[in-house]
């Protein structure tokens, strides 16, 4: 935030305007560059749970929205990276929470949504449910001459992207050329966090290799319920919070449970969401996280 804030105030200063600045460019660059832009990640809302790591639970998501719908400035889209329901073993009860998860974003002003699953969502029936409510789990999609991808670690039980996501991912990047800007989104970490913890994606680093050769690439997932930054490379991943309880930080208990607790005299401690700012010039894009309360 503070970067893009002095980029701004220094553009304006010089009297320059993102048009302007971008008409300085090559005009083949200026086309690609796209407009300064944001857009909000929110993640494991875990639409379903109950129990003391959150006795707010019910009213979590609603107050993300209401965060959300407050930001001065809306969103050019918003992403919610998986687990948006909490897991359960009947697949009726799974239907049930995701159309109240879908009832309950409804109210989001921002109607582009894009949705990955986790393994909550789709782990036990293979993306099933999941597809029926939100459709396919790996696509991409373009904005502001920023390539999107979104991939699905999380459908395969074994927690992995497969071989055949992993050649459909080759061929959508064979198309781009090496300075293209890049952001994934997923929902598992790509590489090995905490792998005790099941913090990885068993075959990331395929798709990490397959990466490398692109010189802008940032990831974006969610899954271990806190902000965590890490490089592979020249490749920054970026997770987000929970929205529904914060998890130890990797390694830090023996065993990943119990999450952190709830804490009485600060609720919502830990939860959050995040703005990232960029633009198809930016070599990083801006990261603003957001508590819930
Ligand atoms: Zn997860």
């Amino acid at each position: 935030m503070f970067g893009s804030s002095h980029r701004r105030d220094f553009l304006k200063l010089a009297g320059l305007g993102g048009i302007v600045y971008a008409a300085g460019l090559s005009p083949a660059f200026a086309a690609a560059a796209g407009k300064e832009f944001y857009f909000v990640q929110l993640s494991d809302t875990h639409w379903g749970f109950k129990g003391p790591p959150n006795p707010e639970a019910d009213n979590t998501l609603k107050r993300a929205v209401a965060a959300v719908n407050a930001l001065k400035h809306q969103p050019d889209f918003i992403v919610f990276t998986g687990d948006l329901t909490h897991t359960t073993d009947d697949p009726k009860e799974r239907r049930r929470r995701m159309a109240e998860f879908r009832d309950i974003i409804a109210g989001l002003q921002v109607k582009d949504i894009r949705f990955l699953p986790g393994e909550h969502d789709a782990a036990l029936d293979k993306g099933e449910a999941y597809q029926e409510f939100f459709g396919r789990p790996n696509y991409t999609f373009e904005h502001s001459g920023i390539h999107f991808i979104a991939l699905d670690n999380v459908s395969d039980p074994a927690g992995k992207l497969g071989q055949a996501q992993l050649d459909w991912l080759k061929a959508d990047l064979a198309q781009l050329d090496k300075d293209k800007p890049i952001i994934v989104l997923t929902h598992r970490p790509l590489f090995a966090l905490y792998p005790d913890w099941d913090w990885t994606t068993a075959d990331g680093q395929a798709a990490i290799d397959l990466l490398m050769p692109y010189s802008n690439v940032t990831v974006l997932y969610g899954h271990i319920h806190q902000i965590h930054h890490h490089d592979t490379g020249h490749i920054a991943h970026h997770s987000a919070a929970s929205l529904i309880f914060a998890q130890p930080a990797p390694g830090s208990q023996p065993k990943r449970t119990p999450p952190v607790a709830w804490d009485p005299a600060h609720p919502f401690k830990g939860l959050g969401f995040r703005e990232i700012e960029t633009e198809a010039a930016a070599r990083k894009p801006e990261l603003t996280e957001w508590p819930v309360a």
